[in-house]
């Protein structure tokens, strides 16, 4: 004869067990609703917030203390570097560290020979500076498929616009918290209907694949005299000024985010090591996709801009994760011995394979899974167990 005692322990036991059970499949529950968010914003282009770090100069402090940041986060950048400062400056880096940036899969640019203001030289020294600079990485095993220009200038001069058009693919300089990949920046009227380079009169535009625009979050610091703090709400917005312009697998609009020094002794074009740290944790924490300059592609037919990776979603419908039904699984009932209860049906009738489907609200693409859905054996169970209804 079992005693009342036992009976009560054997209840306790078995409630233990299925809390057990039932906390360890919300817990994979959990894991689950966690892929498949990372799986709306983070693969097959899917995602929807994107930014595209640069490092000018090729300053040491980029390597010393920016890298073990973007390390930490998996993220890759484009480094514009000048070849004559390489292994020849003091506070730059050597070609050993440019090499091996290029090894790890950051993209490396072209900054020009000498960094000097292009708009004021002769054209033959223009070529020097943007041609010479393409080879000088070449035989470093470096092809160099975007520019920045020194200075942000030379990007309205037709002689030097035609000159970097000759080596590169595209080229960047700044004043914009946002690249339109359409080039329709909705701030400058009349809008361009796309990313030509010329208008029909033979002027250059005002955005291109040769006037690409990013942000220097340098310069702003110094120019609004802003602390740390204000800096990294206004890198918050701008990054997040790009929200309204695209869905996930359409991007349109991209911050580009200019660094110069990183945590250097320096004020002058310096971002200190925490804010810089704060800044690469928030876009990790917030889902964004972190691209390189090498990412950007153009398209001939359309004249916009695009992200390589996007090319092949365009031509299919996208595919979202809607409402997820997560049922506990794992042959439950195999862990109840007590007679008391019931068989259950077999617990994989319980699942619910997810559904992805096609979806047009594209802003809202993870709903909120339902973890506990109605008809779980177990809780018939426990429910039998205790006579509750
Ligand atoms: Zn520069």
């Amino acid at each position: 004869m079992v005693s009342n005692r036992k009976i009560v322990f054997i209840r306790f036991s078995l409630l233990a067990g299925v809390i057990g059970i039932l906390s360890i499949s919300s817990f994979a529950g959990i894991g689950f609703i966690h892929s498949l968010l990372a799986t709306s914003i983070g693969t097959n282009g899917h995602y929807d917030k994107v930014v595209i770090l640069n490092f000018d100069d090729g300053r040491l402090s980029q390597y010393t203390n920016a890298i073990p940041i973007l390390d930490k986060y998996g993220f890759k950048a484009t480094f514009y570097v000048v070849c004559n400062y390489i292994g020849k400056k003091d506070g730059y880096m050597d070609w050993n560290e440019i090499e091996t940036l290029h090894k790890e899969g950051h993209d490396i640019g072209s900054h020009s020979m000498n960094h000097v203001r292009l708009e004021k030289l002769s054209k033959k020294d223009v070529e020097y500076e943007v041609g010479q600079s393409k080879r000088c990485l070449q035989k470093h095993g470096i092809n160099a498929t975007s520019f920045a220009y020194p200075f942000n200038g030379g990007s309205d001069d037709k002689t030097v616009v035609d000159i970097v058009a000759k080596y590169y693919e595209f080229a960047r300089t700044a004043n914009a918290a946002l690249t339109y990949l359409r080039c329709d920046s909705p701030k400058v009227q009349p809008t361009q209907p796309d990313c030509r380079t010329y208008t029909d009169s033979n002027d250059l535009t005002y955005a291109n694949r040769y006037t690409v625009r990013a942000w220097s979050q340098d310069a702003t610091r110094i120019e609004d005299s802003a602390s740390d703090n204000v800096m990294e709400d206004k890198f918050i917005r701008i990054v997040n000024s790009q929200i309204k312009y695209n869905n996930a697998g359409t991007i349109k609009a991209i911050p580009i985010i200019i660094y110069h020094r990183v945590g250097d002794s320096e004020d002058s074009y310096n971002t200190d090591i925490k804010l810089f740290n704060a800044q690469m944790k928030y876009l990790h924490d917030n889902g964004y996709k972190v691209l390189t300059m090498a990412d950007l592609a153009y398209d001939d037919k359309s004249n916009y801009l695009y992200l390589n990776d996007l090319k092949s979603e365009t031509e299919q419908p996208f595919k979202y994760v809607t409402t997820p039904t997560i049922a506990p699984t794992t042959n439950a009932t195999t862990n109840v011995t007590t007679p008391t209860i019931a068989p259950t049906t077999n617990a994989t009738t319980n699942v619910t394979t997810p559904t992805i489907a096609p979806t047009t609200n594209a802003t809202t693409n993870v709903t909120t899974p339902t973890i506990a859905p109605t008809g779980n054996p177990i809780l018939d169970a426990l429910k039998k167990l205790f006579g509750l209804k």
